[in-house]
């Protein structure tokens, strides 16, 4: 998507793909910008060791806790997190008639994508946020973390269990997966589909398939239901917009995005 948004603007660049071995990240970013690369998206496992390497982050990168983005421009190291902008536009690109901050909101995990997430949704000031991750400890980080941000949704850690899951069901009408649970085709759904109902709008992070097991049973139980590729797209487009400061043409973005994913 990023060669076509190229491409489509007439900029003479490319986005490519390098293999990074963990202890090769220093050495792979002062290459990138000693040959004039523009900036760098980066993934599992660089996202947090990169927040060392930078000049500068903006806010929500340190309180998230990792970078996605990179720009190169003028010898800084610049970083910046997109999922969690991207995640908001997706929202809105799904569901056109309730913004983001409309939404009470449960998340499933509390690693890297989660934190972006739930940053973005205090951020917009949704009223209340749940995080639900199976090594408690991470969700309560996060939830101290997101204290710092000093807004007036209410937050709160909860248990990876069903009891403590059903009552947050009730009070959430968003419910989001941002754990690695679905990426594999055998996975089970990580939420019991007796749980979900028509009031539920429920959106899974990951987009290497049209309709994971979450989806399939939030959708049975009437829920409205999204995969990850808008929010693949969105920050994508952000990122684009870092880097080249104008516009992202997502619609060119879309259409060379829908071709490889589902
Ligand atoms: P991390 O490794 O940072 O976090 C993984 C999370 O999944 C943790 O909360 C972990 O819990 C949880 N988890 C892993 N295995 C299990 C399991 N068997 N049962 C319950 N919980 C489990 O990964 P990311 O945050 O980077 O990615 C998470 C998901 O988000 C991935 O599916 C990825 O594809 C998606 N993603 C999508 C993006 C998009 O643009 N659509 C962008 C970025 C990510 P614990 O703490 O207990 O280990």
């Amino acid at each position: 998507m990023q060669n076509a948004a190229l491409r489509h603007c007439g900029i003479a660049a490319r986005y490519a793909r390098f293999q990074i071995r963990r202890s090769e990240l220093p050495e792979a970013v002062d290459r990138a910008r000693e040959l004039g690369f523009i900036g760098l998206n980066l993934t599992v496992p660089h996202k947090s060791a990169a927040l060392q390497l930078l000049d500068d982050a903006e806010d929500n990168a340190q309180i998230i806790g990792s970078v996605n983005t990179i720009s190169l421009k003028d010898a800084r190291i610049v970083g910046y997190n997109t999922d969690g902008v991207g995640f908001s536009a997706a929202i809105s690109e799904e569901w056109e008639s309730v913004p983001l901050s409309d939404f009470s909101v449960l998340i499933l995990g509390a690693g890297g994508a989660a934190r972006a997430i739930a940053a973005e949704c205090v951020r917009v000031g949704c009223a209340k946020v749940f995080v639900c991750n199976r090594t408690r400890a991470a969700a309560d980080a996060l939830i101290s973390d997101l204290a710092r941000l000093g807004s007036g949704t209410a937050m709160q850690a909860i248990d990876h269990s069903r009891d403590a899951i059903r009552p947050a069901m009730s009070a959430a009408n968003l419910i989001v997966n941002a754990t690695s649970v679905g990426l594999q085709p055998d996975d089970k759904a990580p939420i019991d589909g007796d749980l979900f109902s028509a009031a539920h709008f429920v959106y899974d992070t990951i987009y290497n398939a049209p309709r994971t097991k979450l989806l399939v049973v939030g959708q049975a139980a009437g829920a409205r239901i999204a995969n990850g590729s808008s929010m693949l797209l969105q920050q994508g487009a952000r990122a684009f917009e870092i880097w080249f400061k104008r516009k992202a043409p997502v619609a060119v973005m879309r259409a060379a995005l829908r071709s490889v994913v589902p």
